[in-house]
């Protein structure tokens, strides 16, 4: 695996970790999909990487997208996406007694505005005290859209006739009441000047590309200012990741698909995990990632690897995983094998569910 060579001279911000929200059928899974293929060609420096459970879009990538300079300095090495979209995953993927996701996306459908899932999607934000974007998708559904392939918002907004115009403001600006209504100040994206005050309102297609660099880059924007204080996270300590999945595989046994959210994890570690029969430990047999697009032919799907640095989705192959439960947390075990089953007791009890003593 590469450790962090996107990360350039700062190698010690990590990956934000980013969950999408919102109303069923508002397009989620749509704007996930089209982050993911929105891939420089896989294999050129900055390409997206498939992860387990999670896909990551460098900074390269995401800088070449919108085409703005490097000059920003930007600091942030890229975005990893979960790839399970909506409330439950990110509530039940919890990390040191707090949300996975350092970071939200809330989609809401722009010709059918805020629906019963959204105002619950921003009540959950706010109680984590996660920040979010707001994605106004199906943007090429505003009746009269003239849409440009993969363009930045402000370039297709400005080829729109004065009643498209007009109807896109009057949509946003219905986004604005609500939220209002909820306590939040927000604007379009392009006319907040500051971040910390308002939310941004990305106006987005996921079936034309349209908006999605601004989207990633209001992203970057977020993580930037406020959140590389938390993001400062030790990529070479001990490795910490929440169970996404526990999942039987063909010639391995069960094993445990992981969001690593901080440190490394190496093959032949020691980790302590959160099983029904309580806090156990087991030692790393193999860590497995998917394999590259070209590589598809060869029998094996996944490529073993000798270690994984935060953040980044793995399959960890270990004795006695059948009985872990989804959602607990996964510690590498460095000097105080100890403290770190009695943390991971007391983040069990925490997420309420009490484990039998050992
Ligand atoms: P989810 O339930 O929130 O994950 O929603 P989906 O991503 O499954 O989308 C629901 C429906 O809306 C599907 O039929 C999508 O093709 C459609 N859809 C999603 N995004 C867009 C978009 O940007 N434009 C258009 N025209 N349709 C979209």
């Amino acid at each position: 695996v590469k450790k962090n060579k996107d990360a350039g001279d700062v190698p010690h911000i990590r990956t934000p970790i980013v969950c999408v929200l919102g109303h069923v059928d508002h397009g989620k899974t749509s704007l996930l999909d089209r982050i993911r293929g929105s891939s420089v060609v896989s294999g050129e420096a900055g390409a997206i990487t498939q992860h387990i459970g999670a896909t990551i879009v460098p900074i390269d990538s995401i800088t070449s997208m919108s085409g703005s300079m490097k000059s920003l300095n930007i600091s942030i090495p890229g975005l990893l996406f979960i790839d399970t979209p909506g409330h439950h995953a990110f509530t039940t993927l919890r990390a040191r007694g707090g949300a996975l996701a350092d970071m939200a996306i809330v989609v809401v459908d722009i010709t059918e505005g805020f629906q019963p899932q959204t105002i619950e999607a921003i009540q959950i934000l706010r109680n984590c005290k996660t920040p979010f974007v707001v994605a106004a998708t199906k943007l090429d559904r505003v009746p009269g859209w003239r849409s440009t392939e993969k363009s930045p918002f402000l370039k297709s907004f400005g080829n729109q006739n004065e009643r498209v115009t007009l109807l896109i403001e009057t949509k946003v600006y219905d986004i604005v009441a609500t939220l209002a209504e909820h306590g939040f100040s927000s604007e379009r994206f392009d006319r907040v000047s500051d971040f910390a005050r308002n939310l941004a309102i990305v106006p987005v297609s996921a079936h034309t590309g349209e908006g999605i660099s601004d989207l990633l880059m209001v992203l970057i924007g977020l993580a930037q200012r406020y959140m590389e204080e938390a993001l400062t996270l030790t990529v070479d300590g001990p490795g910490a990741g929440t169970v996404l999945e526990v999942k039987e595989e063909k010639g391995l046994g069960a094993t445990i698909d992981v969001i690593l959210f901080d440190g490394t994890i190496r093959v032949g570690d020691e980790i302590a995990i959160a099983t029904t029969d309580g806090v156990s430990t087991t030692k790393v047999r193999s860590l497995l990632q998917p394999r590259p697009m070209q590589e598809i032919l060869i029998e094996d799907r996944f490529l073993r690897v000798k270690e994984v640095v935060a953040a980044a989705g793995v399959k960890v192959s270990a004795p006695g995983l059948d009985q872990v439960i989804a959602g607990s947390p996964v510690r590498v075990i460095g000097d105080e094998p100890e403290d770190v089953k009695a943390s991971i007791a007391r983040e069990m009890t925490e997420i309420n569910v009490t484990l039998s003593p050992e």
